[in-house]
């Protein structure tokens, strides 16, 4: 399955060259052509989906089964202390690229790729409230 108007398609298929770290399959690891740091991953299901929610559980399972080794060859290569996985999903959550993909970002103290999100607490009976409605949509 694959979407003739996506740019991670087209990489999946090889007609958009990528700098590959590693593929099987279901799943192709890439460098980003816009890195945050050096060594930042890209890991794409080969199959077209937009969303995390919307993936297969056989591309999910792909996914988990190489992205944890991803990681972890990526930070080691760069001499990273630490690293980030992001996915975006939509585009008021940052999704420029709708075929659904995970950053790997390596990380060192002080940086400043992110800064620390704006954390607020939930008012009396309202976390309650979210996680009940939560719970009735799964
Ligand atoms: P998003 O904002 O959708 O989570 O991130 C999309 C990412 O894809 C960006 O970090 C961007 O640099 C990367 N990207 C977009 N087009 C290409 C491309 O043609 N090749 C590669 N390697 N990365 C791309
Ligand atoms: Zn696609």
């Amino acid at each position: 399955m694959s979407n003739s108007d996506c740019i991670f398609c087209s990489i999946a298929t090889g007609k958009i060259p990528c700098i590959r770290i590693w593929q099987d399959d279901l799943v192709l690891a890439f460098l980003d052509i816009g890195p945050v740091s050096d060594g930042h991953t890209l890991v794409i299901p080969k199959a077209h989906f937009g969303r995390l929610h919307e993936c297969s559980p056989d591309v999910l399972v792909g996914i988990s089964n190489c992205i944890g080794k991803i990681c972890q060859a990526v930070v080691s290569a760069v001499g990273a202390e630490a690293y980030n996985v992001l996915c975006n999903n939509g585009i008021a959550a940052g999704q420029l690229v709708e075929h659904v993909h995970f950053h790997i970002i390596p990380r060192n103290s002080g940086d400043g790729v992110f800064g620390r999100w704006p954390a607020y607490k939930y008012q009396q009976g309202r976390a309650e409230e979210i996680a009940a409605r939560i719970r009735e949509k799964i």
